[in-house]
């Protein structure tokens, strides 16, 4: 909708009043119960749908790991 004369303040106010952003979709997860994105692997306890996709106890090991070869190179 293009404005084409000036408008009240409260008839602004009240055109920008659906203009306020909605919280994406948040649910609990089913594993863990913390709050996860809906469509999305848990990102703390790697699980999809009541099955594990992610490993995360190896993904950190993993990190760690490269983070202890990169202490030793400098
Ligand atoms: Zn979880």
């Amino acid at each position: 909708m293009v404005v084409r004369m000036r408008h009240t303040r409260s008839h602004t106010k009240n055109r920008r009043s659906h203009h306020a952003l909605k919280s994406t979709g948040l649910t609990k997860c089913d594993n863990c119960k913390n709050m996860k994105k809906r469509h999305a692997v848990c990102p703390s306890c790697g699980f999809y749908r009541g099955t594990k996709v992610l490993d995360l106890v190896k993904k950190m090991e993993k990190k760690q790991k490269k983070e202890k070869a990169k202490k030793a190179q400098s």
